[in-house]
């Protein structure tokens, strides 16, 4: 038997990965026993409820028959669909499996060590991990009350160091949308050599009149790359595929940084039948709508400051008492997402989940 090797020989890793985080994901549903009425629910990662689209099963099915062939790596049939639908070219979409793998994308074509970072805190978890894995350093600029993008900070915050600000509309995990005015001022502000990444993984659920249209504004800018994902609103989650819209010069950039053949057969039938849907897909989008809206409206009658929910799930401030809360919706059957000691956010889910939480707030006294 040879010598367990020394320590000084084990694999040189990057030192970053000491001190950066994991991702963590949402707790799964618990294990209570299923009886009547008494299932357990996951409102914990912003999944949708409802089950994949009408044929996207079948589609994503026959698929399956060329599993030993590699996928389209260009995806023609879907960025033909996806160039119809938006109104853009072909050449300004870059694909990825979901859209953090194309910020990912954007962040390894954009930044060189050191460079920085800018974006709003707390926002989406997944942007201090990638900023750090590009090697650049991240900036986070705290939101404004009402859980709000400051981007009148985050435009200071610019320095002749930043490559890329992430603007997260609606904001993952306090709810509210950028406004038009804002960001046209925040992008006037800007150095147009800056990409400015607007991630609008919640866009389809967005009913706030002032709320900006990214697709309007990157025709104007350059600069600009927007997110969008299959993953919420086409509740395409497990099968990994988003993308983005960009100038022709940055979505080659994004594609040539794609794994290759990283999104699969199956993301690519599920997506382009995912879009022949459009009538099922909004009703589904309107029933997470309205019953956002009466969630949204019954925790705030109980006293507590819900900050403006744009996307498909709701923010509840509890500051030290958040893992009790957390505790207590585990008890009633459902797991929620609990941020440190600042909050939990809860997705708007099946009606009877949303209705547990619903009567878990009212036990706790509002945070103010
Ligand atoms: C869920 C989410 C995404 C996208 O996730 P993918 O599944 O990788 O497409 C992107 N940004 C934010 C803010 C999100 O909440």
């Amino acid at each position: 038997m040879s010598e367990p090797p020394a320590a000084s020989s084990a694999p040189q890793l990057r030192d970053l990965l000491s001190s950066l985080p994991s991702y963590q994901p949402g707790r799964p549903a618990g294990q209570r026993p299923v009886g009547a009425g008494r299932g357990s629910y996951k409102l914990s990662s912003n999944e949708n409820p409802f089950p994949p689209l009408p044929g996207v099963l079948a589609a994503t099915s026959r698929a399956l028959d060329e599993l030993n062939r590699y996928p389209d790596m260009a995806s023609s049939r879907l960025v033909a669909a996806l160039a119809e639908r938006l109104q853009v070219p072909a050449d300004h979409l870059a694909l990825g499996t979901g859209s953090v793998a194309v910020l990912a994308q954007v962040l390894a074509v954009a930044c060189d060590p050191g460079d920085e970072v800018v974006f709003a805190w707390r926002s989406f978890e997944a942007y201090p991990i990638l900023t750090r894995l590009a090697g650049a350093r991240a900036l986070a600029v705290p939101l404004a009350a009402g859980g709000r993008h400051d981007l009148s900070a985050m435009a200071a915050a610019v320095s002749a160091r930043t490559r890329v600000v992430l603007v997260c509309t609606p904001n993952n995990p306090t709810g509210p949308a950028v406004h038009a005015e804002e960001l046209a001022a925040f992008l006037d502000r800007v150095p147009t050599r800056v990409v400015v990444v607007l991630d609008e993984a919640y866009t389809e659920f967005v009913r706030d009149p002032g709320a900006a249209d990214a697709l309007a504004v990157y025709r104007n800018h350059p600069n600009v790359v927007v997110l969008r994902t299959f993953s919420k609103a086409y509740g395409l989650a497990g099968l990994r595929i988003g993308y983005a819209v960009a100038d022709a010069p940055v979505a080659e950039a994004l594609r040539k940084a794609a794994l290759p053949f990283g999104v699969s057969i199956t993301a690519q039938a599920a997506a382009v039948a995912s879009l022949g849907e459009q009538t099922a897909l909004d009703a589904r989008v309107e029933a997470l709508v309205d019953e956002r809206t009466r969630v949204v409206s019954a925790v705030r009658a109980q006293g507590h400051d819900v900050p403006d929910a744009q996307g498909n799930f709701w923010w509840l401030s509890l500051g030290t008492r958040t893992a009790e809360f957390a505790a207590a919706c585990e008890s009633a059957g459902v797991s929620v997402r609990p941020f440190g000691q600042e909050g939990v956010r809860v997705t708007i889910g099946e009606h009877e989940a949303n209705e547990r939480v619903v009567q878990v707030a009212a036990s706790f006294a509002p945070v103010r």
